[in-house]
């Protein structure tokens, strides 16, 4: 698919069309391109050192999303993308290169376009990385906070003063 069909399937989801949104188009427009295909289920891992705008394009266009555990986010504010495919067992990491016409004093707009218009590898660095991608993502059962009484993930249940409680609770307790 052209980027800018692409672009326009992210800007549905993403609610608008923005220099961001063209990174995580090429990102997805590569992945695409090398043998990666859309995720229905947890076929395809993406793991994103970022939470901006071009998050949003992997999620409409390659269907790892949020919900379904096959993207995870590292908050390291970095513009750096892992692909794992569990079809074809490979992996992919894409790592922005800088961006050289930032100081042309382009519009949003032309920006969007020099984006929609570039190779992904005339904007990432990329690299074939050894295939080692997350566990599936686990269906756990829920149990009632003994504090708030509102149900949270057995994993995520914290003992405090021989209580278990959720995060929040917990966290109040300990002042
Ligand atoms: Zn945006
Ligand atoms: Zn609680």
């Amino acid at each position: 698919m052209e980027a800018k069909e692409l672009m326009e399937k992210a800007a549905r989801f993403h609610g608008h069309i923005c220099p961001g949104l063209a990174i995580g188009v090429l990102a997805a427009k590569y992945i695409l391109e090398h043998g990666y295909k859309y995720s229905p289920n947890e076929e395809l891992v993406a793991i994103v050192d970022n939470d901006n705008c071009s998050v949003d394009a992997l999620q409409a266009i390659l269907g790892t999303t949020f919900g379904k555990g096959n993207l995870v986010h590292q908050d390291y504010g970095k513009m750096n993308y892992y692909f794992y495919d569990r079809r074809i067992q490979k992996g992919v990491k894409m790592i922005i290169k800088k961006w050289d016409y930032r100081d042309k004093k382009l519009t949003k707009d032309e920006k969007i376009q020099f984006l929609l218009n570039s190779k992904p590898e005339n904007i990432f660095n990329v690299y074939e990385i050894e295939y080692n991608p997350p566990g599936l993502a686990l269906i756990e059962e829920s149990v009632p906070c003994e504090i708030c009484g509102e149900l949270v993930q057995n994993s995520r249940l914290m003992t405090y003063n021989n209580s278990d409680m959720c995060i929040p609770c917990y966290k109040k307790m300990r002042g």
